[in-house]
């Protein structure tokens, strides 16, 4: 059985090795298309953390000390090491996530943005200055690194999230040590591997594996400044409040459930393209899918189911290296058999069930986690299926009178991570971007993941904490601002009464 070691500073050899582990826990990774185990991951402690933390205080103030452009040209090699080795990760990340290779790639490709963004640090740490700010004085701030920053991630994501992170700690002068999910953990190591022969020094960046063990280890750890968390909700609420009362920096993004409305004036055959994709595509796995509909009027929800059943039965789902594939399998037994707990729910609830995915096999892949497309009709807010986030390939419509309902669904939703509409009318649209209670707003896009120079976060249960992650809001979670006012005396003694008042430059 292969093991999947921890990537931290010393360790002898690779970290991905064959043979027996002595690890007093292990977790099991599987490959979803087959539902076999393929490899065991170790679940490390205490001691193992402690282990990656004080490499990373030995490494960290040399970094920290490298000019900005330096630590630029890691980032730079970093990018051109993933392109090239971009199919064998693709794979890997299939392997273990379930996610159709085009989708690995899209995944790895999103945050390989976030190291672009990283490759122009230089200029994006430069500070303020003000000069004569008071008689002989100037003013100048500085952004600083924190020291050891830390990255908890799910298993949805595992190159994009990682990267999100890691792009901006590192460039920005930080040691940062990723806990990834335990689910699918190999593409976090070679990422690894990979920032190493780009030049990054060792213990710059490193890579423990755990559960919730190595979780509250990390949140309690004095040498660790911040956290950085992408999971599910009440997780995210749990490390937001434990990291803080350890005095830590801590933003943690949490569930979602996003809505997309749709104007009785929208093209409807490029919303239910838009849909497909974004309510099914990677089965639902997605911070940013889009698994409820909003029709706004009658018309428009029976044209709009019309078209969506037919799309929904044309689907393909199949195993993660089959190109025909829209979807893949969803990541283990455990969640498939919570989505189709979901979906008992939805019919139980009183909801109209169109299109049941239940009991999909895929011939020759019995054993693998495969779960068709469903869709749900007369989907109504009080609902708990409604009201939770399902997280498989199951979109629900919920049908809106005018477009202040409309509006009103996801605003009072407990959730508000990502919305769309989809209309031809400019001042519906604006209307709708500037009201709604959700943090990314999408404009007839059904997936409006803002690009690396911007900034990714949700709002109320979605994320905890106040910075989002990349872009400049990333760059201000993982620095504090120094600020220096300094005065050049030309020899005179200035007047010592004036000392005990509070300096006002006046
Ligand atoms: P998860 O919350 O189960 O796990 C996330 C991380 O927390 C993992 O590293 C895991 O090991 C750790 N963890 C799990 N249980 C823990 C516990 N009891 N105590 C401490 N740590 C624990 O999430 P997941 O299933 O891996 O990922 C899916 C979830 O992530 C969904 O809810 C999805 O919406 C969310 N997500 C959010 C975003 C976002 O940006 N808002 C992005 C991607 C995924």
């Amino acid at each position: 059985m292969r093991i999947i070691d921890h990537h931290i500073a010393g360790s002898a050899g690779s970290s991905t090795r064959t043979g027996p582990t002595s690890e007093a826990r292990t977790g099991d990774v599987f490959d979803p298309n087959t539902g076999q185990i393929q490899a065991t991951v170790k679940l490390g402690d205490q001691a193992v953390l402690d282990a990656a933390v004080a490499a990373a205080q030995k490494a960290q103030p040399a970094w920290a000390a490298t000019n900005p452009q330096r630590r630029a040209r890691v980032m730079f090699n970093f990018k051109a090491l993933v392109e090239k080795n971009m199919d064998e990760l693709a794979h890997l990340l299939s392997s273990e996530h379930g996610k159709v290779i085009a989708d690995s790639k899209g995944d790895i490709q999103r945050g390989l943005e976030v190291i672009e963004f990283a490759c122009g640090i230089p200029h994006v740490l430069k500070g303020e200055y003000t000069q004569g700010a008071g008689p002989g004085i100037d003013v100048y701030s500085m952004r600083q690194p924190l020291g050891i920053g830390a990255g908890i991630t799910p298993f949805n994501f595992p190159a994009m999230i990682p990267l999100w992170m890691s792009g901006i700690a590192l460039a920005t002068g930080n040691a940062f040590i990723l806990k990834p999910s335990e689910r699918d953990p190999s593409v976090p190591v070679r990422l690894g591997e990979l920032f190493r022969e780009a030049g990054l020094p060792e213990g710059i960046f490193q890579v423990v594996h755990g559960d919730k063990e190595m979780v509250d280890a990390i949140l309690d750890h004095p040498g660790i400044a911040a956290v950085s968390f992408v999971g599910s909700s009440d997780i995210a609420h749990y490390v937001y409040s434990r990291g803080v009362a350890a005095g830590k920096r801590v933003q943690a993004m949490g569930g979602a459930k996003n809505h997309g409305i749709v104007m009785p004036d929208a093209d409807l055959d490029q919303v239910v393209a838009d849909l497909s994709g974004a309510a099914f595509g990677s089965a639902g796995e997605r911070c940013m899918a889009l698994p409820v509909v909003v029709p706004v009027g009658e018309k428009t929800a029976i044209a709009l189911r019309e078209k969506l059943i037919p799309a929904i039965h044309a689907l393909r789902v199949g195993v993660s290296t089959d190109k025909d594939a829209h979807y893949g399998p969803v990541v283990n037994a455990a969640h498939k058999q919570r989505i189709e707990n979901w979906i008992q729910t939805g019919v139980d609830e009183g909801a109209e069930l169109v299109v049941d995915g239940r009991g999909f096999e895929l011939q020759g892949h019995e054993k693998g986690f495969f779960i068709g497309p469903s869709l749900f009709d007369h989907v109504t807010t009080d609902m708990s299926a409604y009201k939770e986030e399902i997280f498989g390939p199951v979109l629900q419509i919920v049908r809106a009178d005018d477009f202040e309902h409309a509006l009103r669904l996801p605003s009072e939703h407990q959730y508000g991570n990502g919305v769309a509409i989809f209309t031809r009318n400019g001042h519906a649209a604006r209307e709708f971007a500037a009201r709604v209670n959700v943090g990314m707003v999408g404009i007839n896009v059904p997936i409006p993941v803002p690009v690396a120079y911007h900034s990714f976060g949700g709002w109320k249960r979605s994320a905890f904490g106040d910075t989002n992650q990349h872009g400049m809001e990333g760059v201000r979670f993982w620095t504090k601002v120094k600020t220096v006012t300094q005065r050049w005396p030309d020899g005179g003694v200035g007047d010592a009464a004036n000392a005990f008042v509070i300096p006002t430059m006046g």
